[in-house]
């Protein structure tokens, strides 16, 4: 099959299957060879690999896996793609097309069963419209990953590598830097796809950490904490800790905490690194056993 990084191929196929764009789904097919290289490289993808891509589309990246994975699952919900899918990836015996809603899947399953449970690396040109709650699912999980590598929009891929004190940096940050640490591959322009978002897109490659960054007594705590400091980001941390609903220590309590790591008690959520929230957390959680 003629390679779809190509647009007059991708153009060819559409127009065969009179295929309709649908906007529900967030589909922006890639058309530029250079990008699709450089998603493979970034993935640091080799013949040992089993991928696990999240919407094919009519299966242009998906051909690039094929060519450098041992195995590729590609899980796609549009069922109008599936036919098209068929015919691009028929010259391949390493793929598996799966028609389905991603995050309905059981992924811990089906690395269970395809791949004995040894840890996986995911492609993908994710939907923009489901983008976060695709890779937090991943991670939340605990899906055995190698690493995560996709595009998503330029400012989402800046707010996953952003360092405390940016104005960049928030709750997405730090969820995303605790299981994994980001690297932003290479920024790419609207008009490698078709049709073109109303975006600028970024390649991304999360990798996950082996061994845990911080030690935690409560993982939920950290993450409430988090959250807490971020929705009132003009607030000092003393007052949006208090003001929170999901917490519910005194303000005395968090003023002892935090004198006893040392963080002044004026400080913005957003000037704390991950060690200091998981200190902060594990400090306040002495007092939920009291
Ligand atoms: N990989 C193709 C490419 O790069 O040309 C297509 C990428 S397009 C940005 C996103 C793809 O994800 C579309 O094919 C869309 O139908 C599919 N998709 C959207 N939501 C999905 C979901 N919840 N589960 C699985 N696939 C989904």
């Amino acid at each position: 099959m003629a390679d779809l990084g190509n647009p007059k191929n991708t153009i060819e196929i559409l127009n065969k299957y009179k295929f309709v764009f649908q906007k529900k789904f967030g589909q922006n097919f890639l058309i530029d060879t250079h990008v699709l290289e450089k998603i493979i490289r970034a993935a640091q993808i080799d013949k040992d690999d089993f991928v696990l891509e999240i919407g094919p589309g009519i299966g242009t990246l998906t051909q690039y896996l094929c060519e450098n994975a041992r195995e590729v699952v590609a899980v796609e919900i549009d069922r109008m793609l599936i036919p098209i899918l068929e015919e691009t990836l028929s010259s391949y015996n390493n793929v598996t097309i799966i028609n389905e809603d991603i995050l309905k899947l059981d992924l811990k399953d089906l690395i269970e069963e395809r791949n004995a449970g040894r840890p996986i690396k995911v492609v993908a040109n994710l939907p923009y419209y489901i983008t976060t709650p695709i890779i937090m699912d991943l991670f939340e999980k605990h899906i055995p990953l190698i690493n995560v590598t996709v595009m998503v929009q330029k400012e989402v891929a800046d707010r996953i590598q952003a360092a405390p004190g940016s104005k960049d940096y928030g709750a997405l940050s730090l969820a995303v830097q605790y299981y994994a640490e980001p690297y932003i591959a290479a920024y790419v322009p609207p008009n490698c796809f078709m049709p073109r978002p109303n975006v600028g897109s970024a390649v991304i490659r999360m990798t996950l950490h082996k061994e845990a960054l911080v030690k935690l007594e409560d993982e939920r705590l950290m993450f409430k904490l988090i959250r807490a400091s971020f929705n009132q980001r003009r607030k000092t941390l003393v007052n949006s800790l208090n003001n929170s609903y999901e917490l519910g220590f005194s303000k005395e309590q968090i003023q002892k905490a935090l004198a006893s790591l040392n963080i002044s008690e004026n400080v913005r959520g957003e000037a704390l690194g991950l060690e200091e929230f998981a200190a902060l957390a594990n400090k306040l959680s002495e007092y939920t056993k009291e």
